[in-house]
């Protein structure tokens, strides 16, 4: 038996099971930490990003432990509320409580899922039937504590999942209400990408005694990652993005921005730029989200434009770059921003795009980061149409080819209002897989992960410095 086998832990058989069909076989290095410290009833304090299986290694022990309350008694009594997983998105509530179903398939344990944006009523029915796991965004679950939706005063174990985040939305007032709704003797986890001054006062005051689980040194990145940082003028940013892209013969890309309305402009003119791009930011309703993010997963979009806020948790791995079209206001962003690509021991490369203005945020980066960045020159190749992205039909255009579209569209414009976004086609052409890498020794008989990444990303080192437990 493998050193990190999941049969080394004895769980449970409906969750073993589960685990089995979800075709894990080791334990990821969280997985291997944490598990059996929830196990014993420990509160916790991880410090772990998305992607590094810290959902199984929050949900399996949890149910575990609520093994005992499991009924199949159709009473809504027998089924109040034992655990509670915050988290600070929709996306990634989703995302959480579609795991957390998978591994409880096998057993009575029931779960939910509330987060805004959706009609109450189907989720207030769903409280009502009666929930053992309960997975939550913080505004949306006061709403249904305020209707009386839900009771949590038998809630045994609270998660605080992407905790940092949650602070940095502004959600302490609303995490510090929910938690005076719950009793005081509890278990409570605590899952933070980086471990802010804020972070460490959260834990302090809602924590009793943790133990402290590390898998990845805070405000660090993974050593996987070939990160530029290139000079180039806003004007050029486009450009200087397009070029690195067709260099690199990138297949698919985040591009991170820092504002909603620089997210929507941005999107748009790479979509007339003929790259298929789709936004990704807080406006967008829910629906629209989800399927921005599924496009993207099946590959059907070659570029993600979105905000932090946005994107923070979600679950796509192997991006093979991500680009920092803005140089974020918040250092620790950068981290969790480009934590997007060379995840699960994959290569990736993380591009910063810096305009002469964003010399006081660099100046934070180097702080947060403890070293001195290389700011390089980027030269400029003439790219008159010769490379492609995914679709065959569309060539790159230069700055100079596009003079004539935007003239165009203010003609449209000034004829009948706003110019409607591009029609695009995006379900039309369907994804090449480009070159699968060896999986890391933790998904070896794994079911396949979506392990896409450009042949012209170097692989720098096989495990990333996130995956050790250092
Ligand atoms: P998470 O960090 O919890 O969002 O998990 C990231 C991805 O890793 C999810 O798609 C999980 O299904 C997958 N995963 C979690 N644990 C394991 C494991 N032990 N072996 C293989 N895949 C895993």
């Amino acid at each position: 038996m493998s050193e990190s086998a999941f049969s080394k832990l004895s769980l449970a058989e409906p969750l073993a099971r589960a685990v089995a069909e979800m075709g894990y076989e080791s334990m990821t290095p969280i997985q291997e930490q944490a598990i059996p410290v929830v196990l014993t009833g420990k509160d916790v304090m991880g410090a772990a990003q998305t992607g590094t299986g810290k959902t199984a290694a929050f949900s399996l022990p949890l149910l575990q432990r609520l093994l005992k309350h499991e009924n199949s008694s159709t009473s809504p009594a027998r089924h109040p509320v034992r655990a509670l997983v915050l988290l600070p998105t929709r996306e990634l509530a989703d995302q959480v409580a579609q795991q957390v179903k998978l591994y409880a398939k096998h057993t009575n344990l029931r779960s939910a899922v509330v987060f805004g944006g959706m009609d109450m009523k189907p989720q207030t029915a769903e409280l009502k039937r009666g929930v053992e796991v309960l997975v939550a965004t913080p505004g949306r679950l006061l709403d249904h504590i305020e209707a009386k939706n839900c009771v949590l005063n038998q809630v045994e174990y609270v998660v605080l999942d992407e905790a940092d985040r949650m602070l940095d939305i502004g959600f302490l007032p609303d995490l510090q209400r929910i938690l005076s709704y719950l009793p005081k003797q509890r278990t409570t986890l605590l899952f933070s990408a980086t471990f802010s001054p804020e972070i460490k006062r959260l834990a302090n005051s809602y924590l009793n005694d943790p133990v402290t689980i590390e898998v990845s040194r805070p405000n660090t990145t993974a050593s996987t990652v070939e990160q530029h940082f290139y000079s180039t003028p806003d004007d050029d940013k486009r450009r200087a993005l397009r070029q690195i892209v067709r260099q690199r013969g990138l297949t698919q890309a985040f591009v991170f921005v820092n504002s909603k309305l620089g997210c929507a402009r941005l999107a748009r003119s790479l979509e007339r730029e003929g790259l298929k791009t789709t936004a990704l930011h807080g406006d967008k309703s829910q629906d629209e989200r989800l399927k921005a993010l599924d496009a993207f997963k099946k590959g059907e979009v070659d570029l993600l434009v979105a905000t932090d806020v946005a994107a923070r948790g979600l679950d796509i791995k192997d991006v093979p770059a991500v680009f920092n079209f803005d140089v974020p206001f918040n250092p620790e962003d950068y981290i969790h921003r480009i934590g997007r690509t060379g995840r699960a021991g994959a290569s990736g490369l993380a591009v910063t795009l810096v305009s002469p203005g964003d010399q006081r945020l660099m100046g934070d980066l180097e702080k947060l980061l403890k070293r001195k960045i290389e700011i390089e020159p980027l030269e400029f190749d003439d790219e008159r149409p010769r490379g492609r992205i995914n679709d065959g039909r569309r060539a790159w255009r230069s700055e100079e080819d596009e003079r004539p579209a935007r003239f165009d569209e203010r003609r449209r414009e000034q004829r009948s209002g706003p110019a409607s976004p591009p029609k695009d086609p995006f379900f039309d052409q369907p994804y090449e897989t480009p070159q699968v890498q060896e999986p890391p020794a933790w998904e070896a008989g794994a079911k396949p992960a979506s392990t896409r990444i450009s042949a012209n990303i170097k692989t720098k080192r096989k495990v990333a410095a996130l995956f050790k437990s250092e």
